[in-house]
């Protein structure tokens, strides 16, 4: 049957390379979508440009003081514009919305995802440092009010799509992918002088700032582990990372009779970006296809664990449990801001991430408060520790 009424759809963070991609499969899908609500952190003139073009009812901008200058651009639009993280909160929690896009960069997108989580919508969740501070949290609340998760990173995408048909006592492990980002090659002895500039350079994934300097220095891979862990219900030790340089294969199931299906596809986010919003359905699109034979060949290799030590660094704070993820999710989000400022070099991002959570005394069973608790905690020990260097 063919979809007569339009999806309405919400996205927080609409400026940034995730929001701005979501609007493009919708124009893509003219017709099959409309945009009830918008938000962005500041990057007003953009916003503006998106609500001339998609109308949306409501908008909200993160920075209160930015929300005036909005106004001043949305002449002739009956566009409502809220302000502050109350106002992202509650365009998260419009009635009108079918789903959610969330892709605000960092922990700051946990309470409204829990929002939309509460008014039981379909959220598609880019941004993995939500679900690293409070998977728990999130799952919990969704499997309470049947609001359904939909992943939009690449790898869970990609998990999301092998595992759909099969239940989850017929999965052995799972396999996720990572580029290696552009330092996979680089002597150790150089990590001392990577610049911002040169982190900022991936090889084959154009992404927001954060998520490139993560990519960088693996913490992205580290991340998504604890991220897949609570998206799929997994331990651990069912969760292995290779390193897989053509960003082709982006990730795979290994079933329990030996069997193992993988996910392909250019290296588009508009791709899982598509797949989110289409769910369970698949639409044709323009986009480019892949070319094996342009491909040629697949590689896949173990991490070198002493030029990146993330990923270990994302286990043992899973081991440890509690509030240790979301101490170390803050502490990272404290150091790659410090490293692109200049004040600390890459190879001193893990190192103070390390210190943090050494030092983190963690709570178990975590209610929101106690969370975002020890997010604040670690981000002043992060700062802390950064001002002595
Ligand atoms: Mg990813």
């Amino acid at each position: 049957m063919e979809q007569t009424t339009a999806t309405s759809i919400t996205i927080l963070g609409s400026t940034g390379s995730i929001g701005t991609q979501t609007l493009e499969v919708v124009e893509h899908l003219k017709g099959r979508f409309q945009v009830c609500g918008l938000a962005a952190r500041s990057r007003i003139q953009k916003l503006a440009e998106q609500i001339h073009q998609f109308k949306p009812h409501l908008t909200a901008v993160f920075l209160k003081e930015k929300s005036e200058e909005l106004k001043g651009l949305l002449e002739g639009l009956r566009t409502e514009v809220l302000s502050g993280a109350d106002g992202v909160e509650e365009v998260a929690g419009d009635p009108e919305a079918d789903i959610v896009v969330s892709a605000m960069t960092g922990a700051a997108g946990l309470r409204p995802i829990l929002r939309a989580i509460d008014a039981g919508k379909t959220v598609a969740i880019a941004n993995k440092e939500p679900l690293v501070t409070a998977g728990n949290l999130i799952m919990n609340r969704a499997r309470e009010t049947g609001a359904q998760v939909l992943p939009i990173d690449s790898e869970h995408s990609a998990i999301f799509q092998c595992i759909r048909h099969h239940e989850g006592c017929e999965v052995e492990k799972i396999t996720l992918t990572a580029s290696g980002g552009p330092f996979r090659e680089t002597p150790i002895e150089q990590f001392p002088n990577i610049t911002p500039e040169e982190a900022l350079k991936h090889p084959t994934w154009n992404m927001g700032k954060k998520v490139t300097i993560d990519s960088a220095t693996l913490m992205n891979k580290g991340l998504e582990l604890i991220e897949a862990k609570w998206l799929f219900g997994l331990s651990l030790d069912q969760i292995e990372v290779v390193i897989h340089p053509q960003s082709i294969v982006h990730s795979l199931v290994h079933f329990v009779d030996g069997s193992v299906l993988a996910q392909l596809g250019n290296s588009d986010m508009r791709l899982p970006i598509q797949y989110a919003l289409t769910y369970p359905r698949r639409l044709p699109n323009k986009f480019p296809r892949l070319n094996l034979t342009e491909v040629g060949c697949l590689n896949f290799y173990e991490p070198c664990e002493e030029k990146f030590p993330a990923i270990s660094l994302c286990r043992k704070a899973v081991e440890t449990g509690g509030t240790a993820p979301a101490a170390l999710n803050a502490a990272n989000e404290e150091t790659v801001n410090a490293f692109l400022e200049r004040k600390i070099r890459l190879d001193q991002i893990m190192e103070v991430n390390r210190r943090v959570l050494e030092g983190h005394q963690s709570r178990s069973q975590p209610d929101l408060e106690t969370t975002l608790e020890a997010d604040e905690e670690a981000r002043r020990e992060a700062r802390e520790i950064i001002s002595t260097f």
